[in-house]
């Protein structure tokens, strides 16, 4: 239960935010209005979003205002106005034109938070292309099943991640994968690759998107399950009106903000929210190369004069550990709203924001099916801490019981835990994922999208994360499908069988741990397990990977053959083990 509520008061907040009221916006939105807020292609040839985030903006004075600035690790700035953008992003959209590259194209991105990768997702959704990007400290590994679900035709990498990742074996079992562009090579390239900066100098910087139909396929972001492989959700783009009406009430964007959204593109918010939410607002946002540093964060927050600040509640509790007076030697006067994503933020991490910068934390939450936020602490609505807060506009929100005959039971009672649901349609559903309808239609029950999380409602309307109804885990901020770590560590020749569970860790939220049994012929020792932990992060990637091995005689499975991830972490806690009539050798 929260400690206090934080008490919003109109005439306290800097600016009038764009939602005074929450009541009054939800009682008269509608998608439908929502949409003619956008431009639209001319003369009715549909909604693309790359004409949304910057061709739009080109024929008016925000075409001289800055879009993005990239902030270098090594203290570099570059510089992009939205002219700049339309100009290299047509230049982009044109090289993969000259590649015979078109509609429906998967062009894929591995690489750090670079300038160039904000380019070519723009010119791939001007080409009709669709973008998917893959977070460069994934292993060779989830690059290989990505790619291959995706079946990539074009991969944007730099030189240094295509022989790090081992790019070029990869490309033997990825016949699909026709080019591939380095970024940061100006003189000869690697055999079977282009320079990406000679391709783009020598393409023309005007491009006339195509019609562009609203359900055109236009984003792939991968996600994972319990089971299985990766699943590569489908959005398309007429997302952007999610995109823009959550930028416009959830993070509250004024026409001369300075936005910083810390996720990577890598991820789905990084995407959403850290190239296209902002450019459809005409904002300028902040790319940072460089990873966490409480202090250059600080820094950044002060000296590029942020006023919206999206991060991570694993970000805020690294700098919880700093601690709050290195938060204050700097001088925040330009902020105005904090907002996080991504795991349930704890009360304390709210109250942390009031402290170290004068602002209270505003967790959101939503998630790579949703294509953008669903629930939300707006600035004028009061916060509950450790809670998520209240549906958008347009967004019905339920907690509801199915089941297992299909049926979907709405829980009115409030604070009653169970499935946080979601109402059918809004623009950035998911379309599907990627060639696997039938996980997708199983996510769909009683005319309910069921989202995978447990929460409960309480009486005043506000929404409380209770966990996750699957074994999927949370690492950083990172989703991570334990089928896909425990199928890499099998792949050791010592490993018999391999089981990972999330181990709760007090900043990153969960810690990947994996128990496993040996074969017969191999003993259990540390410099086994360290070996095997190495074995682990070559493929998989220091995203990934498990952090922590605990050898087991066996794992706990089902007579089926499950594995029994629930009872692994029961006993790793020290819980009850609940339910265990079907563990395998148990009566
Ligand atoms: P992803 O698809 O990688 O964005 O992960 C989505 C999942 O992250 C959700 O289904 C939740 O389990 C978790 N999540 C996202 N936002 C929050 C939040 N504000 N509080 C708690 N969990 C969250």
């Amino acid at each position: 239960m929260a400690r206090e509520i934080i008490e919003k008061k109109l005439a306290d907040l800097p600016v009038v935010p764009n939602m005074v009221d929450y009541e009054r916006t939800r009682a008269g939105f509608t998608w439908e209005t929502a949409g003619t807020e956008l431009e639209g292609l001319p003369v009715g040839r549909g909604l693309n979003i790359a004409h949304e985030a910057v061709d739009r903006h080109s024929h008016c004075p925000r075409r001289d205002h800055l879009a993005l600035r990239w902030l270098g690790k090594q203290g570099e700035v570059r510089d992009f106005s939205y002219g700049d953008l339309v100009d290299l992003s047509s230049r982009f959209a044109n090289v993969l034109k000259g590649l015979g590259v078109g509609k429906g194209d998967r062009i894929f991105t591995l690489c750090s938070r670079a300038p160039e990768l904000y380019i070519s997702a723009l010119g791939t959704l001007k080409n009709l292309g669709v973008f998917c990007p893959l977070f460069s400290a994934f292993g060779p590994e989830p690059i290989q099943e990505r790619l291959s679900i995706g079946e990539g035709r074009v991969l944007v990498t730099t030189e240094a991640l295509y022989k790090r990742r081992k790019i070029e074996e990869l490309r033997k079992s990825l016949p699909r994968l026709e080019h591939v562009l380095l970024i940061g090579t100006k003189g000869p390239s690697l055999p079977g690759t282009f320079s990406y900066h000679t391709l783009m100098a020598e393409a023309s910087g005007h491009f006339e998107i195509p019609p562009t139909d609203p359900e055109d396929m236009a984003l792939l972001h991968f996600t994972s399950g319990t089971t299985g492989r990766p699943k590569g959700a489908i959005h398309v783009h007429q997302a952007v009106i999610a995109h823009y009406v959550t930028g416009k009430y959830a993070l509250d964007f004024h026409p001369e903000d300075i936005f910083w959204c810390t996720s990577d593109p890598g991820w789905v918010t990084g995407t959403s929210y850290g190239i296209i939410a902002p450019l459809t607002h005409g904002i300028t946002s902040i790319v940072d190369e460089g990873e966490f540093d409480a202090e250059r964060w600080y820094r950044i927050l002060q000296n590029e004069k942020v006023t919206v600040w999206y991060t991570a509640p694993t970000a805020v509790r690294m700098m919880m550990k700093v601690g709050k007076d290195t938060a204050r030697k700097f001088d925040y006067r330009n902020l105005r709203f904090i907002a996080s994503v991504g795991e349930p933020l704890n009360p304390e991490a709210v109250f942390w924001g009031l402290e170290a910068f004068g602002l209270p934390i505003h967790d959101n939450w939503w998630q790579t099916e949703t294509g953008g936020i669903m629930i939300a602490n707006y600035p004028a609505m009061s916060i509950k801490p450790g809670s998520m807060g209240k549906p958008l506009p347009g967004i019905q929100a339920a907690i509801v019981h199915r089941y297992k005959d299909g049926t979907v039971e709405v829980i009115e009672e409030p604070d009653t835990q169970g499935d946080l649901a979601l109402r059918p349609w809004w623009p950035s559903i998911f379309r599907g994922y990627l060639r696997d309808e039938k996980r997708y239609r199983d996510c769909f029950a009683g005319g309910w999208y069921i989202t995978g999380d447990l929460a409960r409602r309480d009486p005043e309307g506000y929404f409380w994360f209770i966990g996750r109804a699957d074994d999927v885990i949370k690492s950083a901020g990172h989703l991570i499908g334990p089928f896909e770590v425990e199928s890499a560590l099998m792949e050791h020749p010592a490993v018999a069988e391999a089981g990972v569970i999330g181990k709760p860790d007090p900043v990153i939220g969960e810690m990947v741990k994996a128990y496993v049994s040996l074969k017969r012929g191999y003993g259990p020792s540390e410099s086994l397990k360290m070996e095997i932990l190495g074995f682990a992060r070559t493929r998989l990637g220091p995203a990934v990977a498990p952090k922590e091995i605990e050898f087991r005689d066996s794992v706990p499975k089902t007579r089926s053959g499950k594995i029994m991830r629930r009872l692994l972490k029961a006993r790793e806690l020290g819980l009850p083990e609940g339910d265990i009539s079907t563990l395998e050798g148990e009566e």
